[in-house]
C-alpha cells in the first residue's frame, strides 16, 4: 500500500468546520464568532444574551478560519482522498445553511485553478496518480440503487469531469425562497469509481469516492414556503436528519444503523460505515443574523462527531 498513513484513520468520522468570510457589504463588526482555536475549538456568542451564559464552545477535528485557502483545505484531506486508490470507500459531505459556502468548498466559486474546490482538486490528483499507476476511472451519480436521471460516464481527464460537473450543476433544482436567494434545493452527489491495479502482484481493488454538496439545512419555517416547495423542504429536512442519525449511529458504533430512512442514506450505504471513511465539512456564516441557524448547524455537527 502506498498510502499507509491513512490506514490509521479507518472507520473514523471526521468533522471539519469552515467559517465563511463576510461578504462585501456585510457589517464585519457584528459577528457571532468569538474565537477559533488551533485544535478545532470554536466559541460562539449569543447576540441576545450577555455574560457567561451568552457563549457556547464547540470542538471539532479542525476549524478552518475565513482566510483558509482552497489549497490549504485540500492539502489536509488529500491523504483521505488518495485512500480510494487502495480500495477504500470515502464520503465527503458539505453541510450548512444556504449561503454558508458548501458549494464554495466542494466546487469552488469559479473553474479557474486557484478557485478549485475539493471536487476538481480530488479528481485532478487522482488522475495524476492514476497516470503513473494505471488505475481505471469512471464517474457517475450513485449506483447500486435506481436513481432517476442518474448517469455513468467514463472519463479520461480532469477537464472531462469539469464538463460533466457543469452539466450536473445546471441540472440542480433551484427555487426562490423567502430568504430571497436562489438556494439549492437538492443534494448534489458526484461519485467516482476507481479500480486499482497493484503492478507488483497483479491484485485489483475497487474504491469509491462520493463528493456531496448537500441541500441547504435551514429550517422550513424560516423559508415560509408552501405547496410543492414545502414538501420539498420537508423532504430535504428528513433526508438530512436521516443522514445525521446514520453518522451518529456509526460514531457510537451502534449495532443498528438506520440506513433505510432516506434515499440519500440508502444510496450511500455501502460507503458509510464498515471500512469506509467519512468527512463532513460543516459550513457556517460569521454574521449575527445567522446565529440561530449557526447554532443548529453546529449542534448537528457536534452530535455526529
Ligand atoms: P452554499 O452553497 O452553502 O449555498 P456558496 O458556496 O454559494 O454557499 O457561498 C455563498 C457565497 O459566499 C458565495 O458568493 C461564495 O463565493 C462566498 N463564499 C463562501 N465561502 C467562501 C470562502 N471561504 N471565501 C470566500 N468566499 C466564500
Ligand atoms: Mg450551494
Amino acid at each position: 500500500k502506498l498510502f499507509n498513513e491513512v490506514q490509521e484513520l479507518k472507520g473514523n468520522i471526521r468533522v471539519y468546520c469552515r467559517v465563511r468570510p463576510f461578504l462585501p457589504g456585510q457589517d464585519k463588526k457584528s459577528t457571532t464568532i468569538d474565537y477559533m482555536g488551533e485544535n478545532g475549538e470554536l466559541l460562539i456568542s449569543n447576540p441576545f444574551k450577555q455574560g457567561k451564559d451568552g457563549h457556547r464552545m464547540f470542538k471539532f477535528n479542525k476549524v478552518f478560519n475565513p482566510f483558509a485557502s482552497q489549497a490549504e483545505v485540500f492539502s489536509d484531506i488529500q491523504p483521505l482522498i488518495r485512500s480510494v486508490l487502495d480500495g477504500f470507500n470515502v464520503c465527503i459531505f458539505a453541510y450548512g445553511q444556504t449561503g454558508s459556502g458548501k458549494t464554495y468548498t466542494m466546487s469552488g466559486p469559479s473553474t479557474s485553478k486557484q478557485d478549485w474546490g475539493v471536487n476538481y482538486r480530488a479528481l485532478n490528483d487522482l488522475f495524476d496518480i492514476s497516470l503513473s499507476r494505471r488505475n481505471a476511472f469512471s464517474t457517475s451519480q450513485p449506483n447500486g440503487l435506481v436513481v432517476p436521471d442518474a448517469s455513468l460516464h467514463p472519463v479520461k481527464s480532469t477537464s472531462d469531469v469539469l464538463d460533466l460537473m457543469e452539466i450536473g450543476q445546471a441540472n440542480r433544482a433551484v427555487g426562490s425562497t423567502a430568504l430571497n436567494e436562489r438556494s439549492s434545493r437538492s443534494h448534489s452527489i458526484l461519485t467516482v469509481h476507481v479500480r486499482g491495479l497493484d503492478l507488483k502482484n497483479g491484485s485489483t481493488s475497487r474504491g469509491c469516492l462520493h463528493l456531496i454538496d448537500l441541500a441547504g439545512s435551514e429550517r422550513v419555517e424560516k423559508s415560509e414556503v408552501t405547496g410543492d416547495r414545502l414538501k420539498e423542504a420537508q423532504y430535504i429536512n428528513k433526508s438530512l436528519s436521516a443522514l445525521g442519525d446514520v453518522i451518529f449511529a456509526l460514531a457510537q458504533k451502534s449495532a443498528h444503523v438506520p440506513y433505510r430512512n432516506s434515499k440519500l442514506t440508502q444510496v450511500l450505504q455501502s460507503s458509510l460505515g464498515g471500512q469506509a471513511k467519512t468527512l463532513m465539512f460543516v459550513q457556517i456564516n460569521p454574521d449575527v443574523e445567522s446565529y440561530s441557524e449557526t447554532i443548529s448547524t453546529l449542534k448537528f455537527a457536534e452530535r455526529v462527531s
